[in-house]
């Protein structure tokens, strides 16, 4: 089995006798604090040169006769080992090969001091002086910090020195060369002793200074894995949106520090939902997963940022220096993940692959301190690119009255317009062709900004949906509906229009039908008109809560029909009372072509059975052609505009309608 560093540095330390345990670690030993034991040997060296020098003195005034050699082989070899010393530190020699370089001179040293004094006369002053000789030994072991082995071999030759001297020098006393060599042998035991303990001691700092720096090491890197993993978006491996959010702030600061401007760009993958209800949920992980590589691919050239904002959102954040450079990135986005050619057979909008619907935003300099600003923005401009029929690019424009500050004023207007009575009702009569009556009105909703000017619902609407203001609306609209005009049978039906965000709603059936309930309104008299157009996946919960509200009685109308791409569908899924043909086939039927089209749409209507209304009747002409084509109802402002509810309180005068309904002559 092979062992970590950790492994070895953990056998070591709990070792008797501890020695690097591994080649890995023998390495590590020698090269730890070379630069650190090379200058203390050095240092170390200067002073002992300096000593043995000084030592001159004790020659001259104890073996004078022979102090001139002895001095002389002094400075000689002090000399020599300085310059050899300063040469290896100038070419930078090893560590080691200094101290041994040390360790010779030190050995030479003594041999250099020792014999010149040995040829002294005076035998006393000799033998007292020979004891000095137990200094280098105590050098090589104990001042510097040589490892044991060169400190070993260095004592034991000295020693053998010591002993070669000894012995061949016959005049001193037996007694005195028995104590003398007991005290240098053991001299060279302790020293050595205590040069192995220290040797050993530093060993073991050294691999404690390992251990601490691995501990470290291993906390630093679990550090820098919980960082990534607390900034990665487990699924598709992109930043999560909290690391992207602190990358905004970046982009941010850098624009307001030194101007580079940046776009932020929302993709919404479409019909996300429906391809998790058909694929399951395993392929619509793998398809967020292809989403996010493509994506991730495309950006690279712009050297952007990329992150998972939410389910099947993602952001990409990018310098860029043009609006049509925002262009061009969002462009190419959306057209890398429509090459990827994903099946996604169940969308219904005509389309059969999986594509992103992209809104983006790009620094303005008027666009305020306020750093949500950007996506703020980059998602009205999202919402723009899903209302246009999705896989598409929108770039915000501050220009447009959906994008504008005027829309956030009605955003806020909307929250507090039903407490505030800035909405009203008005409602348009719906007539029978052939009689002339009216059978319906439908209520259609106006909002005034507290300085009295309208909006027009085309504008609010689609904001009160966007904010989900709608809901409220909506359940005030129906409640006004029933105590303005059915409660008092004013008129038999009202239709009211109903956001397909309300029908998704969960509750939505049950509060209609408190509604109706508080009111003691029948079900039956009302009617819910439903667009196809903006949200019109037609979900689960949307039939359910439609059956629901057929239940109470509720009639459930398809209105605007013809202009979204979900009609024909929504005609197999639903049974609608009545469907409702878009002014637009009318206001065509001009035309050979036009009138040809009209016919064909009421052809299809009238096969499923039906009830059919056409709305924007405006001429007479169009009118007689309502009669030609045997329209069961209609609407518009040629048969009657939208008026408050008092007009229909009064009992309506059914006559005078019925003579403007009636086929011209
Ligand atoms: P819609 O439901 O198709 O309403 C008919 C729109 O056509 C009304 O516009 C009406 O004033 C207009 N109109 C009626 N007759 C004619 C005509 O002969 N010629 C022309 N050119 N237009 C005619 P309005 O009131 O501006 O409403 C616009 C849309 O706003 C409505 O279209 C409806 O989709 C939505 N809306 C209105 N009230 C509500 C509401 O209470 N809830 C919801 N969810 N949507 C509403
Ligand atoms: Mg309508
Ligand atoms: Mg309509």
């Amino acid at each position: 089995m092979k062992h970590t560093l950790a492994d070895v540095v953990e056998i070591d330390l709990n070792a008797e006798l501890p020695r690097p345990a591994s080649a890995e670690l023998r390495i590590l030993y020698r090269d730890e604090g070379q630069s650190t034991r090379r200058q203390d040997t050095r240092q170390g060296m200067w002073i002992a040169i300096a000593v043995y020098l000084l030592f001159s003195v004790t020659d001259i005034l104890l073996v004078p006769d022979v102090a001139p050699y002895v001095i002389s082989a002094r400075f000689v070899i002090g000399t020599i080992a300085f310059i050899l010393l300063e040469l290896q530190f100038r070419w930078n020699a090893s560590a080691d090969t200094i101290d041994a370089t040390c360790a010779t001179a030190l050995v030479i040293a003594y041999a250099g001091w020792l014999y010149p004094s040995l040829m002294t006369a005076d035998t006393p002053s000799i033998s007292y002086y020979m004891v000095f000789g137990a200094i280098f030994m105590m050098s090589v072991n104990l001042f510097f910090s040589f490892q044991f082995r060169l400190s070993l071999m260095a004592s034991a030759v000295i020693l053998l020195i010591f002993f070669a001297a000894l012995l061949s020098f016959p005049p001193i006393d037996p007694s005195y060369k028995l104590a003398f060599g007991t005290f240098c042998v053991s001299c060279f035991v302790f020293t050595s002793y205590v040069n192995w303990k220290l040797n050993r001691e530093r060993y073991k700092v050294f691999l404690n200074a390992i251990e601490a720096r691995l501990q470290q090491k291993e906390a630093a890197e679990r550090g820098d894995a919980l960082l990534r993993l607390s900034n990665t978006d487990p699924l598709t491996g992109l930043e999560n949106r909290r690391a992207i959010d602190q990358r905004l702030r970046d982009y941010w600061n850098a624009w307001q520090t030194y101007g580079t401007r940046f776009t932020a760009i929302l993709i919404d993958v479409d019909f996300f939902k429906k391809y998790n209800d058909c694929y399951g949920h395993q392929e619509g992980d793998r398809c967020l997963i292809q989403v996010a590589d493509v994506l991730t691919e495309s950006i690279k050239p712009y050297n952007g940022s990329i992150g998972r904002y939410g389910g099947e959102e993602f952001i990409v954040l990018a310098r860029v220096a043009s609006q049509d450079e925002v262009a061009e990135l969002a462009e190419s986005i959306r057209c890398t993940v429509e090459k990827m050619g994903l099946l996604h057979q169940q969308r219904r909008d005509g389309m059969s692959i999986v594509t992103v619907s992209v809104g983006a935003a790009f620094t303005r300099s008027e666009a305020g301190t306020k750093l949500e600003k950007i996506i703020h923005e980059a998602d009205r401009a999202l919402y723009g690119a899903k209302a246009s029929g999705r896989n598409c690019i929108k770039l915000f424009d501050p220009n447009d009255p959906h994008s504008s500050d005027e829309s956030e004023n009605v955003a806020a207007l909307l929250k507090i317009a039903t407490a505030q009575n800035l909405v009203s009702l008005v409602y348009q009569p719906i007539r029978n062709v052939s009689s002339g009556n009216v059978e319906a009105v439908e209520a259609l909703m106006r909002l005034t900004m507290i300085d009295g000017t309208s909006v027009s619902p085309s504008l609010f609407i689609p904001i009160a949906e966007r904010t989900g203001a709608i809901l409220n609306l909506g359940y005030w609209a129906i409640r006004t509906v029933c105590s303005e005009l059915l409660i008092d049978n004013h008129v038999r039906v009202v239709s009211v229009n109903v956001s397909p965000i309300q029908l998704k709603t969960p509750g939505f059936a049950t509060s209609v039908a408190a509604i109706l309930g508080e009111t003691g309104v029948a079900g039956g008299r009302l009617a819910f008109e439903i667009t196809e157009g903006l949200e019109m996946e037609m979900n689960s919960d949307i039939l359910r809560c439609i059956s629901d509200l057929k239940t109470l009685g509720i009639k459930i109308w398809l209105d605007d029909f013809g202009t979204g791409f979900a009609g024909l569908s929504w005609l197999r899924l639903i049974d609608f009372d009545t469907v409702k043909i878009d002014r637009s086939f009318l206001h065509d039927s001009n035309t050979p072509r036009g009138k040809a089209m009209l016919q064909d749409i009421i052809g299809l209507v009238r096969n499923r059975g039906h009830k059919i209304l056409v709305e924007g009747v405006e001429t007479d002409e169009q009118l007689a052609l309502m009669h030609e084509f045997r329209i069961d109802q209609v609407q518009g402002f040629h048969v009657g505009r939208p008026a408050p509810a008092e007009k229909f309180r009064a009992k309506p005068r059914v006559d005078d309608h019925a003579s403007r309904v009636r086929r011209p002559a």
